[in-house]
């Protein structure tokens, strides 16, 4: 046994998974690849085995199919320092996009009073019963009468609370500002509306406003990557999916739409507020704790090679689910069809396709695929036919015949089981065709 280190990481990096234990990745990169050798990481995040490669001294591959854990990463290793991300969060607060300071547009929109002192208060979180068309409660600190501000306050809402939280229409300018980011496709739209409709008017108002604020308030950069990545934060706790206890669940998407929570209280979370502490506790923390890959931020991109090792730690849970989609779309501007087949080496992925597609002889079906055959996977339209049914020689059989990319021939049987294919995957003895060629080096430049 390896005693394995626990590292805990700041949100939002603790969102995408654990660091990977580096006694673990030392292990097993002194046993298997060289110094200076690559190790590929296929579900790259910050801190995932692919940094865990780089303080083995070895060279970290990050790859995903989600692109938003691979961007990520980067953006932590390209971290400028702490304080020209602070300038840039205070560009932020001061920005005037619709006439008022960022900051005071936000004081504003979650202001309310104490009902001790009637001082004024920003409220850090309403309280909602599921289904209710006001809050029932405001959590707040007050510098007046509570211990110099320190307390958090809970107190019930007044009429002035439900009133500013009715003052937003739920589909006003916010709401289409963000299911605008969607695209014209209406599959993606229904996404973004379903989305959307998991915040309040109020919080999405929030949301949209600081997202555009960072957008134009901060030149494309380093530093507006790392606030990009704290509105990760709360485009996650800011949404209805925040419980009263936890900090947002993993987003289920159905039938392609957003589902709404089925906890009985939600907990509505001042947007600005929490943004601007995740972005300064991710300061403190990158402060101490730089990016293994920081060294080699420059050719990260760069990296070629063949892997020597392949290195990642299979998620205990997803933490993301469909946030992981969705912040790609709403937050990097990425508007990829997420997969819906997976393609891999042996039959079984195959055999699920086609049983699923339930073609006749002469129909196609085009799907999105995630091909895992190749060094790097890679995310493409794949077109599935079936051919005529044929007699083959070598498996000595009646079979089917499928076409992927109108080209591979796989041949099943009556079922719908693969048998074999082109590649020499059919049974050892009636392999008739040479084996496949070793893989290719890794083609980062054309992988998503
Ligand atoms: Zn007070």
């Amino acid at each position: 046994m390896v005693p394995l280190e626990i590292f805990p990481l700041p949100r939002p990096l603790d969102r995408f998974g654990t660091a990977f234990p580096s006694a673990l990745a030392d292990l097993y990169a002194n046993a298997y690849a060289p110094r200076r050798g690559v190790v590929l990481d296929p579900l790259a995040h910050p801190w995932s085995a692919a940094d865990a490669a780089e303080r083995a001294d070895r060279r970290g591959v990050a790859r995903s199919r989600e692109p938003l854990g691979e961007w990520a990463r980067r953006a932590i290793a390209l971290a400028p320092a702490g304080d020209e991300i602070l300038a840039a969060l205070d560009r932020v607060g001061e920005s005037a996009l619709v006439g008022t300071p960022h900051r005071v547009a936000m004081r504003e929109l979650y202001g309310s009073t104490c009902a001790t002192c009637r001082g004024p208060v920003i409220v850090e979180a309403f309280l909602w019963e599921r289904d209710a068309p006001t809050p029932t409660k405001k959590a707040f600190r007050c510098g007046i009468c509570a211990r110099e501000g320190r307390a958090l306050l809970i107190e019930a809402v007044t009429e002035d609370d439900e009133q500013s939280s009715q003052r937003l229409e739920q589909r006003g300018m916010a709401y289409w500002q963000f299911v605008e980011r969607f695209g014209p496709d209406p599959n993606a739209q229904a996404l973004g509306e379903s989305t959307a409709a998991l915040y309040t008017p109020r919080n999405l108002t929030a949301l949209v406003a600081t997202l555009r604020a960072v957008e134009t308030a901060v030149s494309a950069s380093p530093a507006r990557d790392v606030l990009l990545l704290c509105v990760l934060e709360v485009l996650i706790s800011g949404s209805r999916l925040n419980t009263l206890a936890g900090r947002g669940a993993p987003l289920r998407v159905e039938k392609g739409r957003a589902r709404r929570s089925h906890a009985s209280q939600s907990r509505e979370v001042n947007v600005w507020l929490e943004f601007d502490r995740t972005v300064r506790e991710l300061v403190a923390w990158l402060a101490q704790h730089p990016s293994p890959a920081r060294a080699r931020s420059a050719t990260l991109a760069l990296d070629t090679g063949d892997a020597d090792l392949v290195l990642c730690q299979a998620p205990v849970e997803d933490a993301l689910g469909g946030w992981s989609a969705v912040a790609a779309v709403a937050l990097l501007g990425i508007r990829g069809t997420k997969p819906t087949v997976v393609l891999g080496p042996g039959r079984g992925l195959l055999s699920a396709w086609i049983k699923r597609a339930h073609l006749a002889v002469g129909e196609k079906v085009r799907e999105s695929a995630l091909d895992f055959r190749e060094p790097l996977e890679i995310v493409r339209d794949v077109t599935l036919k079936r051919e005529a049914d044929r007699d083959d020689p070598n498996l000595k059989r009646h079979v089917r015949v499928y076409t992927i990319y109108g080209r591979e021939a796989v041949f099943t049987d009556d079922d719908d089981v693969v048998l074999g294919d082109l590649a020499g995957m059919g049974p050892a003895p009636a392999a008739s065709s040479s084996p496949p060629s070793p893989f290719p080096p890794p083609d980062p430049a054309h992988t998503p």
